[in-house]
């Protein structure tokens, strides 16, 4: 098995599920007790987030290169970056890391075209749905347009995900405004939903009742990372 180096802590809430998914991917592929060989380094994601907030990418992709360099030399062979938004800066990571990054819209993209879907939704950060660095590498590389929501729901998604999913509120109101959320991109013409943002996942999980099919980034991040340690 190949050594996974993982960036997580953003937040938290998703990065246990996440690393919960991988060795229930690695024990089920190989049996017994085994479980995935993996160096995590879960950062403080106030920080983090407060980069985000000001527009200091580069300084937010200084902290993450520096924990994927420190990854790389407790023997990680690739990295996982444990959320969408932080691909941003995907590129200057495995720069300052020295290491591959497992992209999450490559995870994302191989499910949506093995389902057939051309046309996606997209619900995460303000920051993934208006940035383009998500948007250009799903048409750029696999030819899938993506619909984001209208200004509200962009501002509704958001601060869903930051007010309350990363703090570990989950309500059930809440999961009822995301569905609302999907069944406007219907009707802005997507065929699935890709909720991409690690968080989302928890709060609506695909395979949930919803207006289109839903492709979780964390669910489908962690089946390429195990396929990528096993290959
Ligand atoms: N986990 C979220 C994502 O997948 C949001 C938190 C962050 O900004 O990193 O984008």
């Amino acid at each position: 098995m190949k050594t996974l180096g993982v960036l997580g802590g953003m937040s938290w809430e998703s990065t246990q599920h996440l690393y919960s998914l991988i060795n229930r991917g690695v024990a089920a592929r190989l049996g017994g007790l085994h479980s995935a060989q993996l160096v995590l380094h879960s950062v403080d994601f106030a920080p983090i987030a407060a980069m985000q907030s000001a527009g200091d990418w580069a300084k937010a992709a200084a902290v993450l290169g520096a924990a994927g360099a420190g990854l790389k030399r407790a023997g990680a062979e690739a990295l996982l970056i444990a959320t969408n938004t932080m691909h941003l800066v995907a590129t200057e990571v495995e720069r300052a890391a020295g290491l591959p990054v497992l992209h999450i819209v490559d995870a994302t993209a191989e499910a949506l075209r093995a389902a057939g879907m051309r046309r996606a939704g997209l619900l995460a950060t303000r920051f993934t749905m208006e940035q383009g660095f998500y948007r250009d590498r799903m048409r750029g590389r696999f030819g899938i347009e993506v619909v984001t929501p209208d200004e509200a729901g962009r501002a509704e998604v958001h601060r869903l995900i930051y007010e309350e999913l990363c703090r570990g509120r989950f309500e059930p109101a809440s999961r009822e405004r995301l569905r609302g959320q999907v069944a406007a991109l219907a009707e802005r013409g997507a065929q699935a939903v890709i909720l991409g943002c690690t968080e989302l996942g928890l709060l609506l999980p695909a395979g949930s009742e919803a207006a289109l099919p839903l492709f979780d980034s964390t669910d489908l991040q962690a089946r390429a990372a195990v396929d990528w340690m096993l290959g």
